[in-house]
């Protein structure tokens, strides 16, 4: 089947999960599969050329899954982008609100050079909390954010709209 066909049958719809009401996209089967997972690193990639890009950055955890294999297919390096509490000091951090209380997320001090233009990969833009916090922790830690890139876009949910004077790339869109 063609290519983005292909990538769209291997994500599954998952309702009421991880919470009631809640349809889950589970990228799962997409990442068992080789000639999915490759579109997909293949896709990302392009983008990447198109961009610009000195470093690739990946949300946790889904984000690593994809941002690493689009790193090393450009010969970059990978900055995770980590959930408070998990990378030893020292740090920098961002706080975010979610539904309920709130996060940050973590960056380690000295593994972005400042000026490098950076490539945010994740699966999912839902509400793009998540994706605007990993764009401010870059800029804050002096990086050029060159774009940010999805698997999947809820559009119902208007992320986009909180990345707005981003570069943002979707492979799919979904109500
Ligand atoms: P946001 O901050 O945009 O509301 O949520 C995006 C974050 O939550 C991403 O890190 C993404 O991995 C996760 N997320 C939200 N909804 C889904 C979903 O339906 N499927 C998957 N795989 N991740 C989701």
């Amino acid at each position: 089947p063609e290519r983005a066909t292909r990538v769209r049958d291997l994500i599954a719809d998952v309702p009421n999960f991880p919470s009631p009401g809640v349809l889950f996209k589970d990228i799962t089967p997409l990442l068992a599969d080789a000639e999915g997972l490759a579109d997909v690193v293949e896709a990302f990639t392009r983008l990447a050329l198109a961009d610009g890009v000195d470093v690739v950055a990946g949300m946790e955890a889904r984000g690593f899954l994809l941002g690493a294999p689009v790193a090393h297919a450009l010969g970059l390096g990978f900055l995770p982008l980590r959930k408070a509490g998990k990378l030893p000091p020292p740090t920098h951090s961002v706080s975010y609100d979610l539904e309920y209380g709130s996060a940050a997320i973590e960056l380690r001090a000295g593994t972005l050079t400042p000026g490098a233009r950076v490539l945010i990969i994740d699966d999912v833009l839902a509400t793009g909390g998540t994706a605007a916090a990993a764009a401010e922790l870059v800029e804050k830690c002096g990086g050029v954010v060159s774009g940010l890139a999805f698997l999947i876009e809820l559009e119902a949910l208007h992320g986009r709209d909180r990345l707005q004077g981003h570069n943002v790339d979707t492979l799919l869109r979904v109500d």
